[in-house]
């Protein structure tokens, strides 16, 4: 008899292994926070069973890159540059600690409602930000946003640096990593300086990349090459994180393959702000990493990975032309193992397979919109979490063996409080932003 902390009951795993196993009817059994058994009617004796027949029972989702930002629904519906100049730079250099610990409540909450268990940082504030993390019990990596050019700059290289030496590798589920925020607001030098940091600590850089195709003009013309190139040039393409992906060359492709750098799709984001469209398939293909992520709430508007992955595939599908690219078990990858290759905790999380850390999503299929649902030779599990599913039928959310939210109720962060602390953040910093004139 197997002792266990916790054992699922009955769900239909969707293990999301290198063979895309699903598992009709079976049972995850959890010890110190690790998976140590899967399979059909496991003999196991826990503290705590969970019954999740009619539910599928996933890997946490991986939102690879997003920022825990507040000012959500405001100044809409404009380019990135304008966006960025009109929105994102003056609320940025008005940002205040007390801000963005409400922001990362807000996001912290719509992460664990909506199956996220990991999420990629890049944002301000971080020392007041991972307190926020260790109660709220997900997993993250924290990379202070740093820039060179732009009103809205993010902390200094101190106090970067101090941040990232203090946090790197130090606790169980919080990584920290650097952000220089991007090839057309980040020198040379800020870059070198990313790259000696992250190596001197052992940890990696993250940074947006060949988002638009105004940043690969800007580039091109101030340093004759792309910013791939540039970036290889430098010497900071190794083992980089690059969000967005989306103007990439066959060249940059393999450059990025060869330095072992990843990729984040981000469809949503790329979309509402008329980016372009990321060559997902061809990337995959060169060997790079992909993940996918939400961008942040400004961008996107919510943190939801399943409707994430659905309009990945959506998005190739309508661009191509072709109906089968992307399905549903690739776009379910990109949310799991996907993003966990992506930022380099493959061995960890990412699937449910013995030994890796239990980071679980619990999926009802039991309403309306997600019948009929086959289980067996006919499993049509993954298409319906991809197509049909949507955050609200997330019933529980488990990271590393601890529930964060037990039947929708959630049990490490006070909704109440942040609901409060949101309202006030939102009302002082929409103050400080120059008046709205409509875009032309
Ligand atoms: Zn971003």
């Amino acid at each position: 008899m197997l002792s266990a902390d916790l054992v699922l009951r009955g769900g239909s795993v969707v293990t999301m292994d290198a063979a895309g196993t699903v598992l009709p009817e079976a049972d995850v059994a959890v010890a110190d926070g690790a998976i140590v058994a899967v399979g059909a009617a496991l003999e196991a004796e826990a503290a705590r069973v969970l019954d999740v027949r009619g539910c599928a029972v996933t890997p946490g989702f991986v939102n690879a890159h997003t920022h825990q930002c507040l000012l959500r629904g405001t100044k809409e519906d404009r380019p990135l540059e304008t966006w960025l100049d009109e929105l994102c730079f003056p609320m940025e250099h008005a940002l205040q600690p007390s801000h963005t610990v409400a922001a990362a409540q807000m996001n912290q909450i719509e992460m664990i409602r909506s199956g996220t268990t990991t999420f990629v940082d890049m944002y301000r504030h971080l020392s007041d930000i991972a307190p926020i993390v260790d109660r709220s019990g997900l997993r993250a990596v924290l990379a202070p946003q740093i820039m060179d050019v732009g009103n809205g700059r993010g902390e200094t290289w101190e106090e970067a640096e101090d941040f990232v030496r203090a946090w790197a590798g130090q606790h169980p589920r919080i990584d920290a990593w650097v952000g220089p925020h991007a090839p057309y607001t980040v020198h040379a030098e800020g870059y070198l300086r990313a790259r000696r940091l992250a190596d001197e600590v052992g940890t990696r850089v993250m940074t947006h990349l060949c988002e638009t195709r105004f940043e690969v003009e800007e580039v091109t013309r101030r340093e004759g090459v792309g910013p791939v190139e540039w970036l290889d040039r430098l010497g900071v393409l190794d083992g980089l994180l690059g969000a967005h992906g989306v103007w990439l060359s066959d060249d940059d492709r393999e450059r990025l393959a060869r330095r072992g750098a990843s990729i984040v799709h981000n469809p949503s984001s790329n979309m509402k702000l008329a980016s372009g469209v990321a060559e997902v398939g061809k990337a995959k293909e060169a060997g790079v990493a992909v993940g996918l992520g939400t961008d942040s709430v400004l961008s996107n508007n919510n943190l939801d990975m399943i409707e994430e992955a659905r309009l990945a595939s959506f998005l190739q599908k309508v661009t191509l032309g072709d109906a089968t690219a992307l399905p549903a078990a690739e776009a379910l990858r990109l949310a799991t193992m996907g993003g966990a290759e992506a930022i380099g905790m493959a061995d960890r999380i990412g699937s449910i397979e013995v030994g890796k850390r239990a980071d679980l999503v619990v999926i009802s299929l039991e309403a309306a919109h997600m019948w009929p649902v086959f289980i067996g030779e006919q499993t049509n599990i993954v298409e319906q979490i991809v197509y049909s599913a949507s955050a609200a039928d997330v019933r529980h959310t488990i990271v590393d063996g601890v529930p964060l939210m037990l039947d929708r109720e959630l049990l490490t962060l006070d909704e109440a409080e942040a609901s409060e602390a949101v309202r006030r953040a939102a009302a002082d910093l929409i103050g400080t932003l120059p008046p709205t004139t409509p875009y032309q």
